[in-house]
Formats: structure tokens, sequence, C-alpha cells
């Protein structure tokens, strides 16, 4: 490359001083219009009135008015049907429910939002759901679990007013009722003994059984840190007869 082809950079004269400001070096400020006051007072109005003409066009329009008036128009509300707000039980006209217990939601989820107890006594058949408790306050609505369920037990519905004082209410219990699924239900048919089969369970109940589950981890826990305790023990004990036993023979034998 030749010197012609290099820019040489203007020599720019040195910053001026700042009269009061302390030798602060001046320049422009970029958010003061400094085109004069005048200037800026008639920009201003200009922008007064084009914000005004967008408010006074929606007074004259009201139907072209996009932005939703709730609560008001709860009764009217109408949301997209993809919109997931409450992950739901599919129960049908009887109130039953396919969920098999298979857990395959359960795993799937990525924020362990739902948690699947069973029946520790089952009522007919050998597996039956106890709770499916979800946690709103931890799912993130990616609808993994709905797409992942075999047997088309979940669905997102649009029931958004979730908002609660305590936390622990939005551990809901999705299941109706504790018992078999739909098919086993239907072979019953005593409906007496069918109803006696199913215990119903509290959607607000979730929580319980996230503390009884917590309850039982830590029961267990103790539990084997006391079995560890227990065979550390005796394992000192085995070696101290072991140490003591060479001795006494010692003693016999003299
Ligand atoms: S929507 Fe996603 S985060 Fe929420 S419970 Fe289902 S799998 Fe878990
Ligand atoms: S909801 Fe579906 S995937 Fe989840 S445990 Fe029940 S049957 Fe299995």
């Amino acid at each position: 490359m030749s010197d012609e082809s290099i820019a040489v950079p203007e020599v720019l004269p040195p910053p001026e001083k700042h009269v009061g400001t302390g030798g602060a070096v001046a320049g422009p400020v970029p958010w003061i219009d400094t085109s004069g006051a005048i200037g800026g007072v008639f920009k201003g109005i200009r922008s007064l009135f084009s914000g005004m003409k967008v408010t006074v066009g929606y007074l004259m329009r009201p139907s072209t008015v996009v932005t939703q008036e709730y609560p008001e128009n709860r009764e009217t509300l109408k949301l997209p049907d993809r919109f997931r707000a409450q992950l739901a039980f599919n129960h049908d006209a009887n109130g039953y429910h396919k969920c098999t217990m298979c857990r395959i939601c359960e795993e799937a989820c990525p924020n362990v939002s739902i948690i699947i107890t069973g029946r520790e006594k089952p009522a007919v058949s050998k597996k039956e759901l106890d709770s499916f408790v979800w946690r709103l306050d931890s799912c993130t609505f990616c609808n993994t679990c709905v797409m992942v369920c075999p047997f088309g037990v979940l669905r997102f519905d649009g029931t958004f007013e979730s908002s609660v004082y305590d936390r622990r209410l939005l551990s809901y219990t999705l299941n109706q009722y504790a018992g078999p699924v739909a098919s086993v239900l239907e072979k019953i048919e005593d409906p007496d003994a069918r109803k006696a089969a199913m215990d119903p369970r509290d959607p607000y109940g979730g929580h319980a059984v996230i503390e009884a589950l917590i309850e039982k981890q830590k029961a267990k826990k103790i539990a084997e840190k006391a079995a560890r305790e227990a065979a550390r023990v005796a394992r000192l004990a085995k070696k101290a007869a072991a140490a003591a036993a060479p001795a006494g023979e010692a003693e016999d034998a003299g």
C-alpha cells in the first residue's frame, strides 16, 4: 500500500473549557434541542396534537379499541383456544378419568410440577390413582405433559384467574376422585359399589399431598441414618470383640 492511499486525519482544535463547570470539557449535549426555545415549544405542541389525534380517533370510533376492558368484560371475554392457563383432567360424563398412573407425564415434566401418588390399599384394581398434583407456581406451561400422555387425560384450559394469598393453594389435585380408571369402574354394575370405590379429592389439597411426601422422605432419611449408625456400632463391637479374644486366649494359656 502506498503512502498516498492513507487518509491523514484532520487535526481537530483543542476542546474549549466550559466556564463554571470546574473546567469540564464543553460539547453538544445530545438530548437538549439547541435549535432555540421557541422551536422547542412548537415541537412539543406538535407532538401533543399528534398524540391527541390518536386518542380522539378512538373516542370517535370506540369499536376499533383493541385494548381489553378486564374485568368488566369477564362474561364476554374470548380467549384463544390454545391459551394455556390451567392444567386440567379430562373426566367423562360420569366423572370418571382414564389416568393409569403410568407416570410418563411426571417424568417428562422439566420442572417437577407434577407429583403422582397411588393408593396404598386399592379398592378394586391393583393400581389406583390417589392424587395427581399439579403445581401452577412452578409450571412453565410448556404443554409437554399434555402431549406425552398416551390416554389423553390432560388438557390446558383458559381458567386464568388463579390469584391466591397463600402460595400453597397453587398446588392443585386434578383428579376429582381417588380410585380406579373409567374402564374398571364401568364394569362394576352396582352404583353403590362404584361410588364406594371412589374417594372424592379436594382440588386445593395438593399442598397436603406434597407435605405428606416431604414428611415421609424425612422419616425415611432418619430411619436410614439410624440403620447406618446401628450398623457402625455393631461393626465396632465386633472389632472390639475380635481384638479382646486373643488376649483372653493368651491368659488362659499362661
Ligand atoms: S406444562 Fe410443562 S412444566 Fe407444566 S406441568 Fe406440564 S410438563 Fe410440567
Ligand atoms: S396423566 Fe397420562 S401420562 Fe400422566 S400418569 Fe396419567 S395416564 Fe400417565
